[in-house]
C-alpha cells in the first residue's frame, strides 16, 4: 500500500473535524491533526453554546466538540493528537511533519488551524473567561441582558461589538487606550450617536476582579496615573485575532492580517491540493456554524480535486 494519503486535515475545530467527517464519508480515510494542546478548538474554553443549530437547550462546548470527534472517528478519520510543525504543500505530494519530525505524505491538504483571540494578558482575565468576559459579542452578548458591560479596543470590531451589546446591556463602556479611535469615521458616528455608549479615553485595564464572577475592572488613565475601578459584569475585549496561518507563510498566499486567502465561495489557496477553512480563512464570521460550513466544502473541494487526479 502507498504511504500517500489521500487527504490529511490540520486543526481540529468545528472546521477539521467537520472536513474530516465528510472526507471519513467520502471514504477518503482523512488523517487529522489534533494539536497536542486543544483538540477540540476554540469551544474547549466555553460553556454553553447556545447558536448551534440542532441543540435547542444549547450544548457546553466541549461536549460539542467531543460529538464532533466521535462522528469524524465514526467513519474512519485517524486521529493524532500533535502538533505539525512544518510543511512542503508545493509539490504534487505534500509532506507534513509532526513534533518528533516524522513525516507525512498526501495527495491534499486541508488547513484548519483556527485563530487565537488577542488576550490582554492582566491578571483575573484567564480565570474569569466565561464567566463574565468574552471575546465574541456574537456569540455571548445574550447572557448579559440588562447589565453594565465594557468593551476594550478602538478599532471597527471593538465598535461594532459595542453596538451590537446595547441591544442586551444597560449601557456599554468602551475603553480606549488613546484620545481617539482607530475605527471608521461611519463606525465611530454611530457609537458617538448611540446614547447607550461611554467612552472611557486614555485608560488601560489592568485587572478583571470577581471571585468565580467579574465584579469590575481596576483601569487607569495613562496621562495622569490615576486608578479606579469599573463596576462592570460584563467586558468583552476586542482587540484582534491573529491567524495560525505561520505554519504555512511563504507557501500559501495570506492576506496583509495573516488569514488564509482562498479562492471563494471554493476553499482553495493558491497551490493545487492545498484548501483552507474555518476562522483561519475568515475575518467576519467567525463562528462555529461558519467553521463548519467551510470545512464541509473543503472536504468536498479535496473529493473533487482528488477525483480529477485519478
Ligand atoms: P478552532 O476552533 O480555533 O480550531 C483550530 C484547531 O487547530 C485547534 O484545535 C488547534 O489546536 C489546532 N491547530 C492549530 N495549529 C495546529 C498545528 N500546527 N497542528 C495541529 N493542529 C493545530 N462560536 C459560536 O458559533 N458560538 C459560540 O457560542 C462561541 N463561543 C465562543 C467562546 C469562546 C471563548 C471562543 C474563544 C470562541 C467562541 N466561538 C463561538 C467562536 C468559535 O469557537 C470559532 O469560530 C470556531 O471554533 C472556529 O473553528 P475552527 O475550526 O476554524 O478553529
Amino acid at each position: 500500500m502507498s504511504d500517500v494519503r489521500n487527504v490529511i486535515v490540520i486543526g481540529s475545530g468545528p472546521a477539521g473535524y467537520t472536513a474530516a467527517l465528510y472526507a471519513g464519508r467520502a471514504r477518503l480515510q482523512p488523517l487529522v491533526f489534533e494539536g497536542s494542546v486543544e483538540a477540540g478548538g476554540a469551544l474547549m474554553n466555553t460553556t454553553d453554546v447556545e447558536n448551534f443549530p440542532g441543540f435547542p437547550d444549547g450544548i457546553i462546548g466541549p461536549d460539542l466538540m467531543d460529538n464532533f470527534r466521535k462522528q469524524a472517528e465514526r467513519f474512519d478519520a485517524e486521529l493524532i493528537a500533535d502538533d505539525i510543525q512544518s510543511v512542503d504543500l508545493t509539490g504534487e505530494i505534500k509532506v507534513v511533519r509532526d513534533s518528533a519530525g516524522a513525516e507525512y505524505r498526501a495527495y491534499s491538504v486541508i488547513l484548519a488551524m483556527g485563530s487565537a483571540y488577542r488576550k490582554l494578558g492582566i491578571p483575573g482575565e484567564a480565570e474569569l473567561s466565561g464567566h463574565g468576559i468574552s471575546w465574541c459579542a456574537t456569540c455571548d452578548g445574550f447572557f448579559f441582558r440588562e447589565q453594565e458591560i465594557a468593551v476594550v479596543g478602538g478599532g471597527d470590531s471593538a465598535l461594532e461589538e459595542a453596538m451590537f451589546l446595547t441591544k442586551f446591556a444597560t449601557s456599554v463602556t468602551v475603553i480606549h487606550r488613546r484620545d481617539q479611535l482607530r475605527a471608521s469615521k461611519i463606525m465611530q458616528d454611530r457609537a458617538f450617536a448611540n446614547d447607550k455608549i461611554r467612552f472611557l479615553w486614555d485608560t488601560e485595564v489592568l485587572e478583571a476582579v470577581g471571585a468565580g464572577k467579574l465584579e469590575g475592572l481596576r483601569v487607569r488613565n495613562v496621562k495622569t496615573g490615576e486608578e479606579s475601578t469599573l463596576n462592570v459584569t460584563g467586558f468583552f475585549v476586542a482587540i484582534g485575532h491573529d491567524p495560525r496561518s505561520a505554519l504555512v507563510r511563504g507557501q500559501v498566499d495570506l492576506d496583509e492580517e495573516g488569514y488564509v486567502q482562498t479562492q471563494a465561495p471554493s476553499t482553495r489557496t493558491n497551490l493545487p491540493g492545498v484548501f483552507a477553512a474555518g476562522d483561519l480563512v475568515d475575518s467576519t464570521y467567525r463562528q462555529a456554524i461558519t467553521a463548519a460550513g467551510t470545512g464541509c466544502s473543503a472536504a468536498l473541494d479535496a473529493e473533487r480535486y482528488l477525483a480529477a487526479l485519478e
